[in-house]
């Protein structure tokens, strides 16, 4: 989808990846195939190409660094860094003053023990990286569980949440250029099902004062990583004293999938502002084109739906040329957009 966007752009597109069935060599005018720790490819690689940008972060942070030093890479392999790990973004965030549940570091069943006996139960332990998609994670309902949660997490480095009672999951997806601009999205509103996000809606159903909250958290995260690009920050809304709040779940230095409406929904879609902000380009307006917009995940054998989205009047279908549907497998989406 960022190749996509590059091209009316008059940008050619060279995509680097580990695996050989790449959805985006298809829509792309150059392809490595190589693992993230091949240096030799990684230097011929940057040497063909003005500027570097991902749209994973679990790319190795060596990786990063070793292309950032060679090629512009944007976002900076110190932003990466900072969003690859769960404890040091809600680390950041509670030093930033943002609203965060609580939280505790774990690195053995000593550690978690302590950690479930300050925060108590229900909560959640996850591990510190590589986790996504409810993968790598674990809720705690009871003291007696912990041996159990953390073999399930394959005893890794971790961090242990609070269960947040939430009325709903939002996120806010936005952009920040190498100048400094900083263009949000209108905030989303996400149901996820088994984890996975379901379906996306903008803008969400929140107050104004609530989303210009949410913004605001966005906006502060993004300055102080001195990031450029888009990304997201997804946040629980959750009772507060007297009205509702926002607190920090976790920011993900990328496109994000709360963002795919933006392809029709938006006036310049997020893949587009990303490429803008990549080359080093003014951001477009990131405004609705309509009343709302609703994007629906094709999960697994959803996809099997594509005819019917095709037969429905105004919905949009993508399908990411995936070679294989497994049950929870993200295969493509379809945005509806209301225009009155
Ligand atoms: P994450 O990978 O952190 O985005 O977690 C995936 C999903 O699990 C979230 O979107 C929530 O629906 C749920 N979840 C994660 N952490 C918590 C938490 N601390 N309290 C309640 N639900 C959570």
């Amino acid at each position: 989808m960022l190749a996509l966007a590059a091209a009316p752009l008059g940008l050619k597109s060279h995509i680097y990846a580990p695996e050989e069935d790449s959805p985006a060599f298809e829509v792309s005018s150059a392809r490595t195939i190589a693992p993230y720790e091949d240096e030799a490819a990684l230097a011929r690689f940057a040497e063909e190409v003005d500027a570097v940008t991902y749209e994973f972060e679990n790319i190795p942070a060596a990786t990063a660094s070793f292309l950032e030093v060679r090629a512009t890479l944007r976002p900076g392999a110190q932003a990466l860094a900072a969003t690859q790990d769960r404890l040091s973004e809600k680390n950041l965030a509670r030093e930033l003053g943002i609203g965060v549940a609580p939280f505790a570091p774990v690195d053995d069943l000593a550690s978690l023990r302590a950690a479930v006996a300050q925060i108590r139960t229900p909560c959640v332990l996850k591990t510190r990286r590589m986790g996504y998609d409810g993968k790598g994670q674990a809720k705690i309902m009871d003291p007696a569980d912990v041996e159990d949660a953390w073999e399930k997490i394959g005893r890794a480095p971790a961090i242990l949440e609070a269960f947040v009672t939430f009325s709903k999951e939002v996120s806010v997806v936005a952009t920040r250029s190498s100048h400094g601009a900083f263009a949000p999205y209108p905030v989303c509103e996400n149901e996820h099902r088994d984890h996975i996000l379901a379906l996306t809606r903008a803008p969400a159903r929140i107050s104004d004062a609530l989303a210009e909250e949410a913004i605001g958290v966005a906006e502060k995260i993004a300055k102080s990583l001195d990031y450029v690009g888009v990304f997201a920050v997804e946040l629980f809304v959750a009772p507060g004293d007297d009205a509702d709040r926002v607190l920090f779940n976790e920011i993900a230095p990328r496109v994000h999938n709360s963002g795919h409406w933006t392809i029709e929904g938006a006036r310049t879609s997020q893949f587009e502002q990303h490429i803008r902000a990549v080359a080093g380009w003014p951001l477009g307006d990131p405004a609705l084109v309509g009343r709302e917009a609703t994007m629906e995940n094709l999960i697994g054998d959803d996809a099997d739906r594509w005819k019917t989205v095709l037969a429905e009047p105004g919905a949009h279908l993508h399908l990411y040329g995936k070679a294989h549907a497994r049950p929870g497998r993200k295969m493509g989406h379809m945005t509806r957009v209301t225009l009155k």
